[in-house]
């Protein structure tokens, strides 16, 4: 029997066009963590996130320890952070010696529950202290309900972090997604929208969150001949040649969230009739995500059907998919960390899945995967 050929959750798709600026680079030999890709990268995402300032930087986890540094972010101090997510939104809030403190979603988005988070503040305010910044996520590319958020950022005076790792390209209100908050993350990963192999953005609308995140990701190097240190830095600077890379993407940046977007419609058309079978969905014409990844919830799920068996059955066909997010309250690492619970993450932990959603994928493709989820429930 030969292997059918590998489906990907959501593999790099490069366009042709970030051969042009790598070579550049090399042709300059500008092989470094500055240059003219850099500072042509930062100025494009700029314009395309609405004239919000732009530091590009190695990785989206770096990008959120910046924030987290810039906001002043200490030892035993508490930073709040959406439960259901990936680990990168919380390691940094260790980084800084503080302390998570974790927020349950809300179904609507799967995102943070706002109501929720504003209990956790009057308990933390009352148990321990109030917190020093909220970090929310705009997961699987379909953001939170942010004008609940920002109207509780305001309340309590607590400045908010959007984490848009897997959301460049969706918006909120019109606004893009990354520009909402004190400051914004993005991430350039290789299974992100567009990539860079490796890499990410702190985006603001304050210019001096920029500057500082560039300096400090220089390793706080004064502007003098001989090396003049007098803060803490970090090397975290993206280099040249990837930026090249990311240029290129994002002149592709709207095919690519329409390809995804496509990829949805197809697989809700062609599941629609399945019973109980959930799609993370846009609550209202206030979302547009970029459906980075297609997500659903096996609602009503038996012995037979049921999100591991999908899961294993595609697996068998060589599909990649993936449960979702594993919370981050049921983390060894967070263990012994506060979180405020309703029950959701773990029931979306437990109940659904994540379908290959790359924008390379064909019609073909999402035939063989639809068909693969309904051989399942073809045996019972
Ligand atoms: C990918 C991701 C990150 C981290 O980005 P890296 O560039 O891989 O460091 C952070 N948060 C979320 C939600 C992510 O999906």
């Amino acid at each position: 029997m030969t292997m059918s050929t590998k489906i990907w959750l959501s593999p790099p798709h490069m366009s042709g066009l970030e051969e042009k600026y790598v070579r550049e680079a090399f042709d300059t030999n500008w092989i470094a963590p500055l240059g003219p890709n850099v500072d042509g990268f930062e100025q494009e995402l700029s314009q395309y996130l609405d004239g919000t300032h732009i530091a590009v930087l190695g990785s989206g986890t770096a990008a959120i320890h910046l924030a987290l540094v810039l906001l002043g972010v200490k030892p035993r101090d508490e930073v709040i952070a959406a439960d259901f997510t990936f680990i990168a939104t919380a390691n940094p809030i260790l980084y800084q010696g503080a302390t998570p403190v974790f927020v349950d979603s809300e179904m609507q988005t799967w995102n943070m529950d706002p109501e929720l988070l504003e209990e956790a503040i009057v308990d933390r305010m009352k148990k321990s202290k109030k917190p020093k910044a909220i970090i929310f996520v705009d997961v699987y590319g379909m953001s939170a309900n942010i004008e609940a958020l920002v109207r509780i950022s305001l309340k309590y005076d607590i400045p908010l972090i959007e984490d848009s790792a897997e959301s460049l390209g969706s918006k909120y209100n019109g606004r893009h997604c990354g520009t909402y908050g004190a400051m914004g993350i993005l991430s350039f990963n290789g299974n992100k929208i567009i990539t860079t192999s490796g890499g990410g953005a702190l985006v603001s609308g304050d210019p001096d969150y920029a500057r500082q995140a560039r300096f400090l990701a220089s390793q706080a190097k004064e502007n003098t001949l001989h090396f003049e240190h007098s803060q803490l830095g970090y090397n975290y600077r993206m280099s040249n040649v990837l930026a090249g890379i990311g240029r290129g993407q994002l002149e592709v940046i709207e095919e690519r969230v329409a390809a995804h977007r496509n990829n949805n419609q197809r697989y809700r058309e062609l599941l629609s009739d399945i019973p109980g079978l959930i799609f993370q969905s846009e609550p209202d014409e206030k979302y547009f995500s970029n459906y980075w990844l297609t997500s659903i919830i096996i609602g009503e799920p038996d012995d037979r059907f049921n999100s591991q068996s999908v899961i294993q059955a595609l697996g068998q066909d060589n599909i990649d998919s993936r449960p979702l997010m594993k919370p981050m309250h049921m983390q060894q690492v967070f263990k012994d960390h506060p979180a405020y619970l309703n029950g959701n993450s773990t029931y979306l932990f437990n109940n659904g899945l994540c379908l290959p959603s790359g924008s390379s994928l064909t019609d073909a493709d999402i035939d063989r995967i639809v068909g693969g989820i309904r051989s399942v429930r073809g045996k019972r």
